[in-house]
């Protein structure tokens, strides 16, 4: 018997994901796969290993934890923690040999001495000699880093005299590479070239990297020697369209199974609040997934469900632990039959863009939200992992 909630996920398609990115790029382009936020909810360690048997060959993740996560599972290989690092964080990374990102002086200085300690207490347990530092240059997305691209030129030569860091990367991210006929994707690509040219002159080992999955989908102009994907990584469309159309395969399935079918009679309620009553005769199933596996509330009659290869409505409100499904007057499900909420089943599929597309959001928070109460399981075109 099925657990009441498994998100099961696919390995091979994973690996064939970064396969199908890698032929987007140049021989001498990288790929970074992103690996934040447990793998966008499909596992991080899983995930990283199945990248780079598919032709990753760095990590990045968000925050020193995950970094140290990957490492504890043995994984070698260059990370790169994107996120900002609290003092106690900066100590993590580095535990973890990670390359660490910078945007202003101050924060270099923080890390020489970081760097300084651990040098006059012993060797660090992972990673390079050297802290490896990458400049963000906020070209436009007016989050991390300086809009000034001389003050990011300046952190860099500050990385680079100061002892025990290095400079290692130039990077910045874009706002809008997801949105297909935007200028201002241009202008940013643009402003990041300008500054690239001059870091180049002074810094000419620096990786210089900028694109998330949509923008090595849109543009191989922003290729440069490093892309950063993460969504195209778990076959997952950065544009919240069908995966299918830019050959993206979905890794990931949530399924859950009918716990109870019973009669329901023209005028009755299901679920809290009785949201659903029923018009007709009808039969209601019940699945044992709800918003404390991450199944959203706002799901609510706003779903479908996908069993023995034919789609039914959810109905009725959410619950913590279990939805309901109508099942029909004259139904064909019985107890014990296996139910997809996200995935293909017969000729049916139900996309996570889909569900993001009823809760007016976008896949990656679909996938990111299910709870670590939904184990993951994972295998291999379906054999055994
Ligand atoms: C999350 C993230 C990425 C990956 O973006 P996707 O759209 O998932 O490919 C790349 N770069 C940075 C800085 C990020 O934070």
């Amino acid at each position: 018997m099925a657990p009441r909630a498994l998100a099961r996920v696919n390995l091979a398609a994973i690996e064939r994901n970064c396969a199908r990115l890698r032929r987007e790029l140049d021989e001498a382009t990288t790929l970074c796969a992103v690996v934040k936020a447990d793998g966008y909810g499909h596992g991080a360690v899983p995930s990283a290993r199945a990248a780079l048997a598919g032709g990753a060959s760095w990590l990045a993740v968000a925050t020193a934890h995950e970094a140290a996560e990957l490492r504890r599972a043995g994984l070698g290989g260059p990370i790169l923690v994107m996120g900002a690092l609290s003092g106690e964080e900066i100590g993590t990374a580095l535990d973890a040999g990670a390359d660490i990102v910078a945007w202003r002086a101050g924060f270099v200085a923080r890390l020489a001495e970081h760097a300084a300690q651990r040098q006059a207490t012993g060797p660090r347990p992972a990673g390079p000699d050297q802290v490896r530092v990458h400049v963000k240059l906020d070209t436009g997305m007016g989050r991390l880093g300086t809009r000034d691209p001389r003050e990011a030129s300046a952190v860099l030569d500050a990385a680079a005299s100061s002892p025990g860091l290095a400079p290692a990367g130039a990077m910045t991210h874009f706002a809008t590479a997801d949105e297909p006929n935007d200028a201002f994707f241009g202008e940013q690509l643009g402003r990041f070239c300008e500054w690239v040219s001059e870091v180049k002159e002074r810094h000419p080992g620096v990786l210089v990297h900028a694109a998330n999955s949509a923008a090595t989908l849109r543009d191989a102009a922003a290729h440069f020697d490093m892309v950063r994907c993460g969504i195209a990584v778990y076959g997952l469309d950065p544009l919240n369209a069908d995966p299918a159309a830019r050959a993206l395969e979905p890794a990931l399935e949530l399924r859950s199974w009918v716990a109870d079918v019973k009669p329901c009679v023209a005028g009755q309620s299901a679920g809290y609040g009785r949201r659903f009553i029923a018009e007709r005769d009808t039969t209601l199933g019940v699945l044992p997934i709800g918003y404390g596996d991450g199944w959203r509330r706002a799901l609510t009659n706003n779903a479908d469900a996908l069993i023995g290869g034919r789609r039914y409505p959810q109905v009725g409100t959410v619950s913590m632990d279990n939805v309901i499904v109508d099942l029909g007057p004259e139904p064909s499900v019985h107890p014990g039959e296996e139910a997809v909420l996200i995935g293909p089943d017969g000729g049916e599929q139900i996309t996570a863009e889909e569900v993001a597309r009823r809760l007016a959001t976008i896949n990656y928070e679909v996938t990111c939200g299910l709870l670590p109460r939904v184990p993951r399981a994972y295998h291999r075109d379906g054999e055994p992992a």
